[in-house]
């Protein structure tokens, strides 16, 4: 029986799905996996992977919103072993970035390997069995020896709790879960935040609505960014000259390296981003009044940097009104701020952000000896030993875990290294004829003390804002402290020193 037959006999009859591994999720990074995995031999019943939803895609397939593209350029932000020369824009938008994902998912087979509608919500560890039981929440069961979480931090939205949210009588919806049915033209539509989302849609949205409130707490450093067409000629010259669109991705990684630089080593270099920014402010907004209501005044890269040639049009449109009172409530008719006004509005779009440093509960992992994982990581802080593997927690790798995201280039660069090192890992627990491998507390502790050493002198530390990159005790556990070759150098080969290997 093949292990997608299994499969629909474990949803029918409840048998478990025996497998060598299970990889959670179907982004970049759980199909990067796959595909290391497969290069290591890895057949059709050695692994699955395990989709939460109906289709393969992840951040890529959950956020439609209007507007939505990525803000690093697609040369790099796409896989090295899978490169595209023909991407139509520097910046791609969302279908031409899932379409992507889904060509190299055809073209790996990688489907059938997919069990969909999949959400796992716990894994235990077997002491005498030495596997992983992992379970979807309709019950259906996964034993497997490596559990390899695809899921990254960015993928449950958060919603504030404001009173009487409940009590809107209009439509409300996350700007990760964009609710087409709901027409907004000639609407008055309030978008709650001003981040990575909320820039690129508010521009977007402006030239339907009738009325767009932007409900400000905190301004972002907003860059220039001209994101026009890639021109014929280019995109053939990138199919058809060697080396050209290589020497692009060369080009543009070391450019994001610099910016990466002065987050990290100079952040004073950052009063040119101040500039810059400051300038995209006055080219589009005439209002001396609103262009301080959107002058940020933390330093830049503090708060992950935007990029947008239009939102401060759209900011500028007579049709919209910045509120920067904060809010108090909803009512049945729409928002009412610290001023005592009642801001009446039709729908409401929530782009506030992502459940982040708590994310990683999202499934409940119980270890050896039954410890919960998710307990541990409220005690001592959410940590990982170089982001992906984690103290007494055999055969567990985090895929963008914690203290592996980056303010300034592309991830599909941080999500390489880790699988490269995930497969390394797996294959050392071969050659050493055991059944697990886990990183020892020394090793784990000695990466992340010199990591917050590192933090501490970065921006993000230093630049005088609050962000979603530090925990409730005000340690970052989302950034990487470094440049991302330095992550990729502490990554490049897998130190068997640092581990324990059991089962021999
Ligand atoms: P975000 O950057 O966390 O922004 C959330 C916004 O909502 C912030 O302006 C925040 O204000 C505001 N907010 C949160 N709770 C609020 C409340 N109760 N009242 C008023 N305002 C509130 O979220 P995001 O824009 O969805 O982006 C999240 C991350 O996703 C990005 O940093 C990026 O990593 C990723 N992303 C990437 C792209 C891309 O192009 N690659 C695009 C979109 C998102 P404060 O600043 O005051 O907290």
């Amino acid at each position: 029986m093949t292990i997608a037959q299994q499969a629909g006999s474990a949803s029918a009859q409840k048998n478990p799905v025996r497998t060598r591994a299970v990889i959670i999720g179907t982004g970049f990074s759980g199909l990067g996996m796959a595909i290391a995995l497969q290069k290591r031999g890895f057949g059709a019943d050695d692994f699955v992977i395990l989709e939460k939803a109906d289709e393969i895609g992840g951040t890529w397939r959950d956020n439609t919103y209007p507007g939505c593209a990525c803000d690093i350029p697609s040369h790099m932000y796409s896989f090295s072993f899978e490169p595209k020369p023909d991407w139509t824009h520097m910046w791609s938008l969302q279908p031409e970035i899932l379409d992507y994902l889904k060509g190299v998912t055809a073209k790996y087979g990688l489907r059938r390997y997919v069990h969909f509608n999949s959400h796992v919500d716990r894994a235990h560890w077997d002491d005498a069995e030495m596997r992983w039981h992992v379970f979807t929440e309709d019950g259906r069961e996964y034993i497997a020896q490596f559990l390899i979480s695809g899921a990254g931090a960015l993928h449950i939205p958060l919603t504030p709790e404001i009173e009487g949210r409940d009590e809107f009588a209009g439509a409300s919806f996350h700007s990760a879960q964009w609710d087409h049915s709901v027409d907004i033209a000639g609407k008055r539509v309030a978008v709650i935040g001003t981040g990575a989302s909320a820039i690129q849609l508010v521009p977007e949205i402006v030239k339907d609505v009738a009325e767009l409130q932007v409900y400000q707490r905190t301004p972002a450093w907003v860059m220039p960014r001209p994101n026009n067409a890639v021109p014929a000629w280019v995109r053939r010259l990138f199919t058809n000259v060697p080396g050209t669109r290589a020497a692009m991705r060369v080009g543009i990684y070391w450019m994001h390296e610099v910016v990466g630089f002065g987050m990290t080593k100079q952040p004073g270099l950052l009063r040119v981003g101040a500039l810059l920014g400051k300038w995209n402010i006055r080219r589009a907004v005439k209002d001396k009044a609103l262009r301080r209501k959107l002058t940020p005044n933390y330093r830049a890269g503090c708060k992950r940097i935007l990029n947008s040639d239009t939102y401060y049009r759209g900011i500028a449109d007579p049709k919209t009104q910045v509120i920067t009172e904060a809010i108090t409530r909803m009512t049945q008719r729409g928002i009412v701020t610290g001023d005592g006004v009642e801001h009446q509005v039709d729908v409401v779009v929530f782009a506030t952000g992502f459940h982040v440093t708590d994310s990683y509960s999202y499934v409940d992992i119980k270890g050896p000896r039954g410890e919960d994982l998710v307990d541990r990581w409220n005690r001592t802080g959410v940590e990982a030993h170089r982001g992906v593997a984690v103290a007494d927690m055999p055969n567990l790798f985090f895929l963008l875990g914690p203290n592996t995201g980056l303010g300034h280039n592309s991830v599909v660069f941080m999500i390489e290294s880790q699988i490269r090192y995930v497969a390394q890992a797996i294959a050392a627990v071969d050659k050493a004829r055991a059944q697990a491998v886990a990183p020892t507390r020394s090793a784990q502790a000695e990466f992340n003390d010199g990591l917050q050493g590192d933090l501490a002198k970065t921006v993000w530390s230093t630049g005088g804002c609050r962000s979603w990159y530090m925990d409730s005790h005000g340690v970052n556990r989302v950034l990487w402290g470094g440049m991302t070759w330095q992550y990729w150098l502490a990554t490049r080969r897998f130190k068997a020193d640092e581990y324990e290997f059991s089962g021999r």
